[in-house]
């Protein structure tokens, strides 16, 4: 272990947050290290002093109650906010629901019945005027199709790419 690695890692191993082996990496270096070990000796006893000096303060009488008061208040505002979230949804969805209804279905039917008959009728005038103008027509559609078709599988794999390269 170099000393970066020791200087990156010195936090951890001072909380007891390393492996039995990375622990025995790092007083490997400490005992081949001056400089490790006295950065090491030097937070140790500043994570001490903190700690006595945190300890000297003495804590306000209540303070603990007060914390679990606090926390059960906070716990039943939450719980309260959620119902009222949930309710506030279900108000908000049910006209979504009044519209998937059966008259919400009739009136998407006539629309559909209407369009396709006017789509028919124009078929049928178009084709009565020009018969070439339908034959071509339906070509340009093919084209229209299979152009769109690579213009969607080119974007579909550049943006692959650039997920990929990001
Ligand atoms: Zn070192």
């Amino acid at each position: 272990m170099g000393c970066q690695q020791c200087m990156e890692r010195i936090s951890e191993y001072l909380d007891h947050e390393l492996s039995t082996t990375e622990c025995h990496d790092i007083e490997a270096h400490f005992e081949e290290c001056s400089h490790c070990l006295n950065l090491k000796n030097e937070l140790n006893a500043l994570c001490e002093a903190t700690r006595l000096s945190i300890e000297s303060i003495p804590v306000p009488p209540g303070l603990t109650d007060k914390i679990i008061l606090s926390i059960q208040a906070e716990k039943q505002r939450t719980s309260k906010n959620q119902w009222l979230t949930a309710i506030f949804l279900l108000l908000i969805s049910s006209p979504l629901l009044l519209l998937l209804t059966r008259a919400f279905t009739r009136v998407f039917y006539l629309l559909y019945v209407i369009g396709a008959a006017i789509w028919r009728s124009l078929i049928t005038l178009l084709s009565a005027v020009s018969p070439w103008f339908i034959l071509s027509l339906g070509i340009f559609s093919v084209i229209v199709v299979i152009t769109s078709t690579f213009v969607i599988k080119k974007l579909i794999h550049d943006f692959q790419l650039n997920e990929v390269f990001q």
